[in-house]
């Protein structure tokens, strides 16, 4: 387990975001900077230090950031955030830069994507994965036909954090290269029902599209009964319903399974 995390780092260039759909509710940069007392309103969108990460060398002159990682980018903002306009081409250029790295994002303004990628982008950097976040019918239904058309070359859809059913069979083409799902985590947290949970591995299945069961979240509703579920134990418990369908490895996304030789993401 440990080879596998050791694939992960993160990149968060800048900090704080604007709530712009019901998911965004419980945000966890939000409960995140409530909890270590910020301040800063969450709302207020900054620089941070680590903006030139990916970068940055060490001093025998490697990159901070090894060859090879899965770079988790913008976890505590949003990438395609207006308020990030004017630092997102540094950014973009930084990610050409090192195109020994995969750069992962997660996005609820997939709308703004045309209007915000780099003018060399073509039919998308190899090097990008991009997550497509639909937390019920209305932004699936908003989000995924923009997504459908875009030039990504990696695109994920995250039903995440899961508020409803969703159907998604008719956005499910082989673009998609994996369809995680998750339940909500903190308190006040709405409940995840594992039914829905399991009606979208099913259409992923259907159309032969990786699924992953990501996390439970902390309310989790099954045949009836709501599990309050502990934050430590909400990842295992959704490994353990074991579900997950053409996920090769734990944790690894399918992209960098089949794009990497074995001895890189081990190392
Ligand atoms: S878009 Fe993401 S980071 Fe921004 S407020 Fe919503 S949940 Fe939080």
């Amino acid at each position: 387990m440990s080879d596998t995390w050791n694939i992960y780092t993160e990149w968060n260039p800048w900090h704080g975001c604007k709530k712009v759909s019901q998911g965004c509710q419980f945000c966890y940069v939000y409960r995140q900077d409530e909890m270590y007392g910020s301040d800063i309103a969450s709302s207020e969108v900054r620089k941070t230090l680590a903006f030139n990460l990916p970068i940055k060398h060490k001093r025998d002159r490697n990159f901070k950031i090894p060859s090879g990682k899965v770079v988790f980018t913008c976890f505590t903002s949003e990438f395609l955030l207006e308020d990030a306009d004017p630092w997102r081409p540094e950014a973009w250029q930084m990610i050409k830069e090192r195109s020994d790295l995969w750069f992962y994002f997660f996005t609820k303004r997939i709308h703004r994507f045309n209007d915000v990628k780099p003018a060399d982008w073509g039919d998308g950097y190899p090097n990008v994965l991009i997550g497509c976040t639909v937390e019920n019918q209305a932004m699936a239904d908003y989000r995924l036909p923009i997504f459908r058309q875009l030039p990504i070359k990696h695109k994920s859809i995250i039903a995440s954090p899961l508020l409803e059913h969703i159907e998604i069979s008719q956005y499910l083409d082989n673009t998609i290269e994996e369809v995680a799902a998750g339940g909500e985590s903190g308190v006040g947290a709405r409940p995840c029902h594992y039914d829905w949970v399991l009606s979208l591995r099913h259409q992923c299945v259907e159309k032969e599209i990786p699924f992953r069961f990501h996390q439970t979240g902390a309310y989790f509703v099954k045949d009836g009964r709501t599990f309050r579920v502990m934050r430590k134990h909400q990842l295992s418990q959704a490994h353990k319903a074991n579900i997950d369908y053409r996920i090769g490895r734990y944790f690894v996304p399918e992209t960098a399974s089949y794009q990497w030789p074995d001895d890189t993401y081990h190392s």
